[in-house]
């Protein structure tokens, strides 16, 4: 049996690829498991032939100095730029500039991910885990820190590891766990199961023709619902071609999350309409469901370390603060955390 690596990381989306460059910094052995064809998770660029959208993350703010380093590297090497200071609602004089950077990459907010990856050793797609559970070990000896980690993808793939860092959505997260019979602390299921996401509905469209947006090619009406309206083009990732992202409200997305495709498209194709030029017509058309797009309730720290069990951190969105730097700022929490544990261990006689 291959010895186990040190930390397991599910997931990667920017807190799982911040984390793993942290911990492999720090010389732990690192493997990272995401269960895509590509990194990224909610970071996610769609390329319609010569031309890209965002359809997940459209831009991020930066409100703590640790992120801004990060940030100010990210600005250094151009692969993101200041897109705007506040976004119009659509209504005269509705701009709502307040001063404060909303940043976006120059080649769609996937770039981020994929730099953010490039560096690491050990990352493998494709490959969505099924169970996780503590080695059995754990449980002859009763030493349930030192035992470690197996988890399993859905093709029967084992990884072992001496600690975890899980960042799927936290429902997810939790049943990778319940399908292991992992015995979490009732303390920490508490905590973890009141943790909801409300899901959005988002459209791609091509357009051929003029499509009107106030500056910089984007409109916000968090109260509406269609509540982010953005043309990729102005934005500068898709040089060659109009394609509009679309973003219905969470309680739009709620209420139609369910609804037939076609349905959904006729509402948004219709939200879209009063923007468009006189000759302007859509040549193409995308939907894109994320389940689990935004916190509704956050765990009130950064990560979450389980009780009573092998190392195994929370991370993601829902802790601490929601959003791009919630999540990078809640990976560099778990990854902490980690390293403490594992040092800890290390140290012990
Ligand atoms: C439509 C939309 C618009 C948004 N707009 C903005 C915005 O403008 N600004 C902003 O700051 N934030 C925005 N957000 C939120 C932002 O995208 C997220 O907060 C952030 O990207 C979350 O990162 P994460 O690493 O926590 O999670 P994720 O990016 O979701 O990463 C989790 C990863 O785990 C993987 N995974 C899940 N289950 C398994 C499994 N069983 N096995 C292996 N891998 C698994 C997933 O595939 C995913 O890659 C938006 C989100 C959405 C959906």
């Amino acid at each position: 049996m291959n010895q186990p690596i040190d930390v397991l990381i599910v997931g990667a989306g920017i807190s799982g690829l911040l984390a793993a460059g942290e911990l492999q910094k720090a010389g732990f052995q690192v493997q990272t498991v995401e269960m895509e064809q590509t990194v990224g998770g909610r970071l996610a660029t769609q390329p319609i032939r010569n031309g890209r959208a965002d359809i997940g993350a459209q831009f991020f703010t930066v409100r703590t100095a640790k992120f801004q380093q990060y940030v100010n590297t990210w600005l250094q090497k151009d692969l993101i730029f200041v897109w705007s200071y506040g976004w119009s609602d659509g209504s005269l004089g509705g701009s709502t500039h307040d001063g404060y950077p909303r940043y976006a990459a120059r080649n769609g907010m996937n770039s981020i991910a994929q730099y953010l990856a490039r560096p690491l050793t050990n990352i493998q797609l494709n490959t969505r885990l099924a169970a996780i559970r503590p080695l059995s070990d754990s449980e002859k000896t009763g030493n349930w820190k030192a035992g470690g980690w197996e988890a399993a993808d859905k093709n029967g793939q084992v990884f072992r590891s001496r600690a975890l860092i899980l960042t799927p959505p936290v429902p997810r997260s939790l049943a990778l766990l319940a399908a292991g019979a992992t015995p979490l602390h009732r303390d920490d299921q508490s905590s973890l199961t009141r943790i909801t996401y409300a899901p959005s509905l988002c459209a791609t469209f091509w357009v051929n023709g003029k499509v009107h947006l106030p500056e910089p090619g984007a409109l916000q009406r968090p109260l509406s619902p269609i509540s982010w309206i953005a043309d990729n083009q102005r934005k500068g990732i898709s040089p060659e071609a109009t394609l509009i992202t679309m973003q219905s409200s969470p309680a739009f997305s709620q209420a139609h999350c369910n609804d037939s495709d076609k349905d959904v498209m006729a509402e948004l194709r219709a939200a879209l309409t009063p923007h468009l030029d006189g000759n302007a017509i859509i040549t193409e058309e995308h939907l894109m469901r994320w389940r689990c797009a935004l916190p509704l309730t956050l765990y009130p720290e950064r990560t979450l370390l389980a009780q009573n069990l092998p190392p195994l951190a929370f991370a993601g969105d829902a802790f601490k603060e929601p959003r791009v730097e919630g999540a990078a700022l809640s990976g560099l929490a778990a990854s902490a955390a980690i390293a403490a544990a594992l040092t800890q261990l290390n140290n012990q006689p």
